[in-house]
């Protein structure tokens, strides 16, 4: 690392904060804000325009200028050179507001004296810079003394320091800088903070309720999607139908639908994952870019799930989760004689705690099942010409099973898509064992959204009569779903997905899909252990 130049724009992301910094430059992480937006609008406009003000004097003037300096081992493109009378001043243009008492923010402060000391290693006379603030369309003057130049040294040896190191620094405390920050969504400093003191009251949600974009099926078989300027076109045969790029979160695409490079390389390249499932909904599999580079995560993931205490503490709160949610639902649209089952329930909750290897682990959660499933038929208020009597799949031999196992798909697909999108390997689990094909880390992730998304849709659809006997298909043994009562499971779970909640640990209001990415979030901080336990989501 010695011999690499820093950034000054690392330099300034870690002036703003060591985790900022962390997240962007060893993680990998970088999501847009409106800051970041405008900030690069500012700076193309210094790049190509005349100088955005008239009333500073010019002389002669250079603009993007890169130089490097091996002594102090930094670099930087500096936005505009202004020359005067031999000597030379940066200015930095900056797309917000100046400090309230009309001060430069540290981080436009500690970017102008690197820049001097750059310029001056390079061999140019500069005792001063400016930082220009767009939006109040002023520039301050910094004046460099020795102070700041020693300051500025000691920051760019903590920047090279944390480069080599190992740990993520702890996030801001209840800061405002937070509120502005284009990584608040993969920080999560007031759940991460609340999550490792415990004692961190007031969590802000710092990310939308719920998504801008939306998850888009395509289940018309012959169809073929492809591309035409920002737009998704989809092309049946009798029909075709289009969407922004921007619009959608994910592709889902059942059975014989094509897909054109064009179109497969513009999603790849905004991040949209696309999903692959056979025509009745068996998930086969996901196309996805570069989302997360972070190598580090995966291999603490990897000694995780070999490291036989820390994998088992996941699974009980993994199992726990999963049963108090069962528990949950079955309280709540259950008979009166389903109180010895919640009992017995409650038991296997406690019992969770105290287990001591992963396959009494599995005799509990295996029990709990059994119990819960015996009681299901008891939450459904309309009757089919084959009853649920248990949970059974490959195929499905009744049409509750059948929608259960369809519903269970697309969960496991939005819970490969999060875990994915955090850098975790969805394959590699900690209470599911690694079987060659099998998604053990989505199934586990899956577990406490079994009831309370996959359970409930299918309670809502058959209990809502919007599913009925005609719905179905009986060959021979096996019980599928109809097509186009299919396209209503799907609408029906997605409005589940979108169901805005009252998050139970935070106490903010988030929807269900929001929550998953939340979730893949802390697992993988429970992972790295900078959370000790993780804690499942579970309703009251
Ligand atoms: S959200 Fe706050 S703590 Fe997290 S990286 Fe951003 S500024 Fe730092």
């Amino acid at each position: 690392m010695d011999n690499v130049f820093i950034p000054l724009r690392m330099l300034n992301e870690f002036i703003y904060c060591p985790r900022l910094f962390w997240l962007e430059f060893v993680d990998g992480q970088f999501t847009d804000s409106e800051d970041t937006i405008r900030g690069r609008f500012v700076h193309r406009n210094v790049d190509k325009s005349k100088p955005l003000h008239n009333e500073i004097e010019i002389g002669k003037t250079a603009r993007s200028v890169t130089l490097y300096s091996e002594k102090y081992g930094i670099s930087g493109k500096l936005d505009l050179l202004e020359m005067e009378n031999g000597s030379v001043s940066p200015v930095e243009y900056k797309s917000g507001n100046m400090g309230k008492d009309g001060t430069p923010w540290d981080t436009d402060l500690y970017q102008t004296v690197a820049q001097v000391i750059l310029l001056n290693d390079n061999g140019y006379k500069c005792n001063k810079g400016y930082v220009y603030y767009d939006r109040n369309r002023k520039r301050i003057e910094i004046i460099i003394s020795d102070e700041l130049v020693e300051s500025t040294l000691s920051k760019i040896s903590e920047v090279k320091e944390l480069l080599n190191g190992e740990t993520i620094p702890p996030p801001l405390v209840d800061s405002p800088k937070c509120i502005r920050c284009s990584l608040a969504t993969i920080c999560l400093p007031d759940e991460t903070k609340y999550l490792s003191s415990g004692n961190f009251s007031d969590v802000r949600r710092l990310y939308p309720a719920r998504d801008n974009a939306y998850p888009m099926y395509v289940r018309e078989q012959g169809a073929t999607i492809g591309k035409k300027n920002n737009q998704l076109i989809v092309k049946g045969k009798e029909t075709s139908s289009t969407a922004n790029f921007m619009d959608i979160s994910s592709l889902s695409v059942f059975g014989n639908v094509q897909i054109t490079t064009q179109a497969l390389h513009e999603l790849i390249h905004r991040n949209i994952p696309v999903c692959y499932f056979s025509l009745s909904g068996w998930f086969y599999g996901i196309t996805t870019g570069n989302y997360n580079k972070n190598g580090e995560l995966r291999v603490s993931q990897y000694q995780t799930s070999i490291d036989i205490q820390k994998s088992l503490s996941i699974s009980k709160s993994i199992v726990a989760g999963k049963i108090k949610n069962s528990r949950t639902l079955l309280r709540r649209n259950g008979k009166p004689e389903n109180k010895n089952a919640l009992m017995e329930l409650q038991t296997l909750i406690e019992k969770t705690a105290t287990s001591v290897t992963s396959q009494e682990l599995l005799g509990i959660e295996g029990n709990a099942a059994r119990i819960y499933f015996a009681r299901f038929p008891t939450m459904l208020k309309q009757q089919f010409k084959y009853d649920f009597e248990s949970r059974n799949r490959r195929p499905p031999t009744d049409p509750v099973n059948a929608l259960l196992s369809y519903v269970y798909s697309l969960l496991v697909k939005d819970v490969t898509v999060s875990l994915i999108v955090v850098g975790l390997d969805p394959y590699v689990g900690f209470f599911h064992k690694m079987k060659y094909g099998k998604p053990s880390l989505a199934l586990d992730l899956m577990e406490e959204y079994r009831s309370i998304v996959g359970d409930s849709v299918v309670l809502g659809l058959i209990n809502n009569s919007i599913i009925k006997e005609s719905d179905f298909i009986h060959s021979g043994k096996s019980v599928a779903i109809e097509e186009n009562a299919r396209k209503k499971v799907i609408q029906y779970y997605e409005n589940r997905m979108d169901t805005l909640i009252r998050h139970p640990l935070f106490g903010y209001t988030t929807s269900y899909r929001r929550t998953m990415e939340v979730q893949a979030r802390l697992l993988s901080r429970c992972i790295t252990g900078e959370i000790n336990e993780y804690i499942p989501l579970t309703t009251r």
